[in-house]
């Protein structure tokens, strides 16, 4: 089995309170953040990274955080196309395509849809399935226990050419996905860094454990140079622009 082709797919956008991108600032200003899914294409089939929102959120944006802490501090801003079966019809597929969902980590922007996955492997972290189910902040729809969990401890080569590297910090069992691409390297940072500057120059940003973050970075890092990779992060507003988004590939 081999890596064909790499595609960052775009899953709508959320606004959150601007501090959890640099916690050292006042909260009140919010940030446009974009939602990413991703989708490796191999000789088996294909398999998608992250699943984006809940399909509640499409119709009731301020509904899903009502009650809770985030309480307009996190409106989710999703469209009928931005929900991830329709994502991944526009690739030209069906749940019932996929080799496997690689979940990297179980908040509601990246396991929002793992519940339309019924027959798939969902591929995560022991630690963060764990995590998820002793932690009441995170949310049923994401940890649904009747799902087909494949669970991984730490880092291992899934198959030829995706790497599961393990990025604990931003929740107890986060990974990032390093992927070989016929011509490319890349690392899918997803949420170890939200955007650059916390991965540049290590600006503090929402993370359940500081010291585990900042050792993940240093890890990617290292990582990054040993491969030449090209790293993208979760949730970088300018970053696309740089890159070759679906329908384009790596
Ligand atoms: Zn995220």
């Amino acid at each position: 089995v081999s890596v064909q082709k790499l595609s960052l797919l775009k899953a709508g956008y959320c606004l959150v309170d601007a501090s959890s991108l640099d916690t050292r600032r006042p909260a009140g200003d919010m940030a446009r953040l974009p939602i990413w899914s991703y989708l490796i294409e191999t000789t088996d089939g294909p398999i998608l990274i992250d699943t984006g929102m809940p399909e509640s959120c499409i119709h009731d944006p301020e509904g899903f955080f009502r009650g809770t802490e985030d309480e307009g501090l996190i409106v989710p801003q999703m469209q009928e196309q931005d929900l991830i079966t329709n994502v991944l019809a526009r690739c030209g597929y069906a749940p019932r395509d996929l080799v496997c969902v690689i979940s990297t980590h179980l908040h509601f922007d990246h396991a929002g849809g793992n519940l339309l996955f019924p027959h798939t492997d969902v591929v995560l972290q022991k630690a963060e399935y764990e995590a998820a189910l002793k932690q009441d902040n995170y949310f049923d729809v994401c940890k649904d226990p009747t799902l087909s969990y494949h669970l991984v401890e730490g880092d291992r080569e899934f198959l030829p050419g995706v790497h599961l590297i393990f990025t604990p910090g931003h929740t107890p069992g986060h990974q990032s996905v390093l992927v070989h691409t016929p011509n490319d390297t890349i690392i899918l940072a997803i949420d170890a860094a939200y955007h650059r500057p916390n991965y540049e120059d290590g600006v503090p940003f929402a993370v359940r454990d500081a010291e585990q973050a900042r050792e993940s970075i240093a890890k990617l890092k290292r990582l990054a140079k040993e491969t030449s990779a090209k790293v993208f992060f979760g949730h970088d507003a300018g970053q696309a622009e740089a890159w070759k988004v679906y329908p384009e590939f790596y």
